[in-house]
């Protein structure tokens, strides 16, 4: 199997450079040529099998022979033995039949760990087979930074940098990042706001010179390894609900769409879904296209559920790709149109996208509203992000027979500030996070300076 560009000009790749490379050469993003089947008997077979059998299963098509099996399956077993809950990610039953999908039980307690725990070791394992080093710079407000630095800091091949705004970022979110006291995980607080720390990674990545000739890697959303980490946890979660006899609807709070685009993955690979449901903030780019075909930027808002607060969903071009009858000539010039003013997809492709996914955007007021009603019912206290998910799943809820899982994508400890605001008390850290802010820090405070950002990498890198 190899990986082409949604805007069908960059060479296609294999697996090794695809988890090696971020956006392709064309500016698109890569997806697989073909799409691996589970077959009916494929998913009855995947019943009471562990997290980690499954991901072995539903991954090793994509990896397509470039890891033997046996290093393949000890890198997944290991990815997901980080994780503090038996089940990886358990399913948690609300009533009769609706269920959060518990993705935040790895040590950020956010879903990406889900990603970037195998990332990192994927990553480690091709640059030692090649024998080279490389480095990560990324710029953070909060869930990637430290998602990524627990994913990589094992990794014997990787540097990782990663910026945040000094004094910016919340004291638990921040702490995740700089208790982390490994030899190759580099905090950088730099005096300035996330916008400045992100031009210096991006004019990092356009002008590498500076590292003489060692690899720069990103490990933001559009990473392929990324998505199909995630496909994981909707097939094992629509296995335990009884897949492949029985549909299940996914609820999914996006800003991304790296998560839902990885559930559209799992159905394509032919698990049996009714719909996806689309949760957004304010920031309601996907919820405007999809309800109001109004496919355009509008200012970013800060909300309760910051790891939403997006203006621009990147990996929508991936599903895009396939509503267009994978037309990478379309994509591209819908995307050149997009980026300079207010657009609209065409009929067939809108009509398409419409017959699978369904949309709701929840504001701040509602996402308050939403997490007392919910503990109310439930006795659950929802992060904010998952908020949006719960409000959105129960307005858009289709059939009753249908179990609907909405993905809980973050612990409230995380986000307590909006859990605080809706009423309660506050949320304690999980046990084996609760001394968090006791633990030992390190980080330097750099200008908002690209050559002094860039000397701190050269002087520090291994
Ligand atoms: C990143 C993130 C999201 C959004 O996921 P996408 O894949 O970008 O759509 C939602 N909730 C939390 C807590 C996140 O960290």
């Amino acid at each position: 199997m190899r990986y082409i560009s949604t805007r069908g000009q960059a060479p296609a790749l294999s697996f090794e450079e695809v988890v090696l490379t971020g956006m392709a050469s064309d500016g698109g993003l890569y997806v697989p040529e073909t799409v691996p089947q589970l077959s009916h008997d494929d998913l009855a077979a995947m019943a009471g099998l562990s997290y980690a059998e499954i991901a072995f299963r539903v991954m090793q098509p994509y990896v397509n022979g470039e890891i033997d099996d046996e290093t393949f399956r000890t890198i997944v077993t290991e990815a997901y033995a980080t994780f503090s809950h038996d089940a990886v990610v358990p399913l948690n039953q609300l009533d009769a039949n609706h269920f959060l999908l518990e993705l935040f039980h790895g040590p950020t307690l956010a879903f990406k760990d889900v990603a970037l725990q195998l990332l990192g070791r994927l990553l480690d394992h091709f640059l030692k087979k090649r024998g080279e080093r490389a480095v990560i710079m990324g710029a953070t407000s909060g869930d990637t930074g430290s998602a990524a630095i627990e994913g990589c800091r094992h990794c014997d091949n990787l540097d990782i940098f990663i910026l945040h705004p000094y004094q910016r970022v919340s004291e638990v979110q921040r702490r995740q990042m700089t208790s982390v006291l490994a030899d190759n995980v580099f905090n950088v607080a730099i005096e300035g706001n996330f916008d400045d720390a992100q031009a210096m990674v991006k004019a990092s990545f356009a002008d590498q010179s500076f590292l003489n000739g060692t690899r720069l890697v990103a490990v933001n959303s559009i990473n392929w390894a990324r998505i199909m980490a995630q496909i994981v946890y909707y097939v094992a979660s629509a296995v335990a609900l009884g897949a492949p006899h029985r549909k299940v609807s996914f609820c999914v709070p996006s800003a991304n769409f790296g998560n839902v685009f990885a559930g559209y993955m799992a159905y394509r690979m032919g698990l049996p879904v009714e719909r996806f449901v689309i949760a957004t903030n304010a920031n309601d780019i996907l919820h405007r296209t999809l309800a109001a075909n109004d496919f355009s930027k509008q200012e970013l808002k800060a909300t309760l559920a910051p790891s939403m607060d997006i203006v621009v969903s990147s990996n929508f071009e991936r599903l895009l790709f396939e509503a267009y009858g994978r037309d990478g000539a379309a994509v591209a010039a819908l995307l050149e149109r997009f980026q300079a003013e207010p657009t609209a997809l065409a009929d067939a492709p809108l009509a398409r996208l419409r017959e699978l996914f369904a949309s709701h955007s929840v504001d701040d007021a509602s996402i308050l509203e939403v997490i007392r009603e919910a503990h109310h019912r439930t006795q659950e206290i929802l992060d904010p992000h998952t908020a949006t998910g719960y409000r959105a799943a129960e307005r858009e809820r289709g059939e009753a027979s249908v179990p609907m899982v909405t993905l809980a994508t973050a612990h409230p400890a995380k986000f307590a500030e909006a859990v605080v605001k809706a009423g309660f008390p506050g949320v304690p850290l999980p046990p084996h996070m609760d001394d968090l802010l006791e633990r030992e820090e390190r980080y330097t405070v750099l200008p908002a300076e690209l050559s002094a950002v860039q000397q701190f990498v050269v002087d520090n890198r291994r």
